[in-house]
């Protein structure tokens, strides 16, 4: 159908223009019990939601339509958030019993994936982010924000690379960026927003509004814009109703402002590899992430907290120490740490209760659930009230329980409040004089009419007349057909039933009158008292909101303290530079392996770069990440899995590890392997902690080398950062000869009838060849893999015992060097295969891109070979 307005009847008429108000989102418009979309929309949403096409006709032609229910909308909703939609609700703002022409409907609110408020939707307490990108000049400026509790950040700088470094952080679901800004760096829902939000005036004035005097806040124009321009969209997508006359969302009153550079660097890949919050692949579905490992925490607060620090791990060596210092003392202290727990669990989700009071969106069942969390505050606040740490003392010192707020909600909100506004039952009995009135006229006008039944039998000497109520006729009195003849006269007739007639009296009509009138007029007045309660509450949300972020760090604390104390984790010492771990364990592993086997590093300026070799499964990668994920606990204020530590702060952890497991849509893995490394190379500085796990496997074994090669002497001649560098290169271990700062480690096995992995690093290289191991880890025929074993040791040359002073390997490439810590190579370093061509080839296998198969093969081959 064509929309030309005047043949539109006038609801048409209305939903056309919201569409036209609205046209970057789908426009959800309310009919009765419905939401309700038409014409092109309305086969959208069918389509989408799977629901019925229905059609629509009225005096003006047929539409189509679809028609989703009000009562369980959400879940459509989700779906069309899913399908790249913004939703506008258009809600039916007037009664339309009142409605003297059509309903006026206005949009209430736009729903988009990073301004989700409503809990459903959230699915969970995990932040939800929306993020603003702009750029002045060289200048970027970033602003995130979570519309639902509030917590607002903004940082800027002049390289793009550290924009998405901190995007990775913050995974927004939604983003907007400003004129000249790129959208690339995003991967959600990216929208080119208004300019005019974006303009340094309009998002100066803005941010001032909201947060104080932008240049005191604010390091660029940049980042000003970034903010205003988020502010500006986030009340956009707020809806009309509750606020404040000029729009704004009173709850967001405190901006972060942080430089990249006070929390050590996690980019998105870091993350990832380390499965800090998410796994990597469907191959580790059944393994934990870090996160899930160590939380041990009470409330979706400090769920959110421990996320966070985490995603941003501090540098600054006070206040890292200063939460060790917290924990220490609660890893101590069961019996405090049990009932600080306790009570936690016993704390609401106050950033997300407070958010919706401030936006007008809480019932009488949030403010009950925000009074029974300030009444607990106290006990919190007296558990550690003697506490010698300076950080719990802060954090004491912050434990306000908001008394004015506490006592206000007590007196009045009604125990156990109904969810419906509007129906009466919210306000606490003794709170107010008139709404006391009110319902006690209500009282005494329903005791009447209860007493009326047994009045009006004796008066009329009918025993079967009854008394009642229905909600379109009101009060009556009934009497069957038998006794009409007993009717008084001052009965009049109100309805006819089959055998019986109603009637009322005059008084009963008064009455009735007067308990409609004072029952309509306590539930208006209970919604009005509701609404000043609600603001009064909103006016502290400053004060609740730090009361949240007290009670959400000292969760945080108390989860380190447990999970310390739980699986004997140890206090790190933050020492000038260099890693020093004594036992060390994998947080994640350690906990599905039943014999996990500790294993130290020990890694210092002088001895910065390892070289870690040892075959497939022996436990490489599982070493490496758990070094970084000790330096990351360590940062972020956690104890670490070791029986000791000393760490110097790490600035950076970068990691290229393992690209060819994972299938990247477009590049070759090739190619993300080298733009990874690119990306080390250009930006580790010496306090950096690098992660390589096969370099160069993408390619021919010389090019690969050779870049591994390269890579390394880079790494230590230029970057001198620290680095555990795990490669199947075996030659690479040559380059500790040669370099001062590089050493060999190894992964061992041991051979007894079968091959085992010890999971143990030991000095030195490890041998060349695995071919044999990976056939019998493969599933090889025993008789096979034996036979080969066989024949590899008859071509092995025999060296003199390790006497554990004398280097004696005699691999071909002179004597392995020594471990930095003077450890030789141990007397278990087997040597390597034979001379000649099937050493070489052997050396020459890459096990990870072996197949059983291939294995196979390659024995039969080599067999023969020897057999030559
Ligand atoms: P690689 O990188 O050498 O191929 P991984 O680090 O992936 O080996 O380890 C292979 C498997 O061995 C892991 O999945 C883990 O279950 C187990 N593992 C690794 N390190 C240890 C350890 N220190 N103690 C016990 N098991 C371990």
């Amino acid at each position: 159908m064509t929309e030309r307005a005047d043949e539109l009847t006038p609801m048409m008429a209305q939903y056309f223009e919201l569409t036209r108000q609205y046209d970057d989102a789908l426009v959800l418009f309310q009919v009765g019990d419905f939401y309700e979309a038409f014409c092109e929309a309305a086969e959208r949403v069918a389509r989408l939601c799977e629901i019925t096409l229905t059609k629509r006709e009225d005096s003006t032609g047929e539409y189509a339509m679809a028609g989703i229910p009000i009562d369980n909308a959400e879940s459509y909703i989700e779906t069309l958030l899913d399908a790249g939609y913004r939703v506008a609700i258009a809600d039916q703002v007037e009664d339309p019993e009142e409605a003297s022409g059509v309903v006026d409907r206005a949009v209430t609110r736009i729903i988009t994936p990073g301004t989700l408020t409503e809990d459903e939707l959230l699915g969970g307490a995990a932040n939800n982010y929306v993020a603003a990108l702009a750029r002045e000049d060289d200048r970027y400026g970033l602003a995130v924000l979570d519309v639902s509790t509030g917590d607002a950040y903004a940082t800027g700088s002049d390289s793009l690379a550290t924009i998405e470094d901190e995007l990775g952080r913050f995974a927004p679901s939604e983003a907007i960026v400003g004129p000249a800004a790129p959208t690339d760096p995003f991967e959600c829902m990216v929208t080119p927003y208004d300019e005019r939000s974006f303009s340094a005036e309009q998002a100066r004035e803005r941010v001032g509004e909201y947060f104080g005097p932008p240049e005191r806040l604010l390091a660029s124009d940049a980042e000003v814009r970034a903010c205003g321009a988020l502010l500006a969209y986030a009340e956009y997508t707020r809806g009309g109703t509750g606020i404040g006359e000029d729009g704004r969302l009173e709850y967001l009153n405190h901006l972060t402002r942080y430089d990249p550079r006070e929390y050590m660097v996690l980019d998105a890949v870091a993350l990832e590899s380390l499965e800090v919050f998410n796994r990597r692949s469907v191959r580790s579905s059944d393994g934990l992430t870090l996160v899930e490992a160590i939380d041990e925490t009470a409330c979706a607060m400090g769920r959110r907290e421990l996320t966070d620090w985490l995603r941003r791990p501090l540098i600054d060596r006070d206040r890292i120490e200063a939460r060790h210092e917290a924990v220490d003392e609660l890893v101590g202290a069961v019996r405090t740490r049990e009932r600080l727990h306790g009570r936690l669990r016993e704390v609401y989700d106050l950033e997300r209760l407070i958010s919706r009071v401030s936006r007008g969106r809480a019932n009488a069942r949030d403010l009950d659930s925000l009074g029974s969390t300030l009444d607990v505050v106290p006990e919190i606040r007296e558990t550690i009230a003697d506490s010698d740490s300076a950080k719990l003392q802060a954090i004491h010192d912050r434990l306000d329980d908001v008394p004015e707020v506490r006592s206000l909600i007590a007196e009045a909100i009604a125990d156990d409040p109904p969810p419906e506004l509007t129906e009466g039952g919210v306000i606490a009995p003794g709170y107010d004089g008139t709404l006391d009135e009110l319902r006690e006229t209500e009282r005494t006008g329903k005791a009447w009419v209860e007493d009326l039944e047994q009045q009006e039998r004796e008066r009329t000497g009918i025993d079967s007349l009854k008394v009642g109520h229905n909600s379109v006729h009101g009060y009556y009195i009934e009497v069957t057909d038998a006794n009409l003849d007993q009717v008084p006269e001052d009965y009049q007739r109100r309805q006819t039933l089959k055998n019986s007639e109603r009637y009322y009296t005059p008084e009963l009509k008064e009455r009735e009158e007067e308990i409609i009138s004072a029952e309509q007029r306590a539930d208006d007045r209970e919604y009005e008292l509701f609404v000043d309660v609600r603001e009064t509450v909103a006016a502290e949300s400053e004060r609740i909101q730090d009361l949240a972020d007290a009670l959400a760090q000292l969760d945080v604390l108390v989860s380190f303290g447990t999970v310390a104390a739980e699986f004997d984790y140890t206090r790190p010492e933050i020492v000038e530079a260099g890693i020093e771990i004594e036992a060390g364990r994998h947080p994640v592993v350690e906990r599905t392996e039943d014999a996990f086997v500790p294993n130290g590093a020990s890694l210092d300026r002088e001895h910065r770069v390892m070289i870690v070799t040892g075959p497939n499964m022996s436990g490489k990668s599982t070493y490496m990440r758990q070094v970084a994920l000790t330096a990351l606990l360590a940062q972020a204020g956690s104890f670490v899995p070791a029986e000791r530590a000393q760490l110097g702060i790490v600035d950076r952890i970068f990691t290229r590890v393992g690209a060819s497991d994972d299938i990247a849509g477009g590049r070759s893995t090739f190619m993300i392997e080298m733009s990874e490394l690119a990306e080390i190379l250009d930006h580790a500085t010496e306090d950096s902690l690098v992660l390589l796990d096969e370099v160069g496997r993408g390619t021919s074994t010389t090019d690969g080398l050779a870049i591994a090669r390269a890579v390394t002497e880079f790494v230590h001649d230029e970057l001198g950062a620290t680095t555990l560098f795990a490669t199947h290169h075996h030659e690479l271990t040559d380059v500790a000869d040669e370099l001062p700062g590089v050493f060999n480690r190894h992964f061992r096995t041991s051979r007894e009838d079968r091959v085992v992995f010890e999971h143990e690093i030991a000095p030195g290289a490890a041998k060349a060849s695995y071919g044999v191991e990976v056939a019998d880890v493969a599933g090889v025929p025993e008789t096979v893999v034996q036979r080969a074993a066989d024949l590899l040791e008859g071509s092995e040359t025999t060296a003199p015992a390790d006497d554990g002073r004398t280097p004696t390997r005699t691999n071909g490439h002179g004597p392995t060097a020594p471990g930095h810590d003077g450890e030789l190579a141990s007397a278990d370093d087997e040597t390597v295969a034979g001379s000649g061509a099937i050493r070489d080839r052997l050396r020459e296998v890459s096990i990870a891109e072996t197949t059983p198969l291939e294995a196979l093969q390659l024995l039969s081959e080599l067999q023969s070979e020897i057999e030559e």
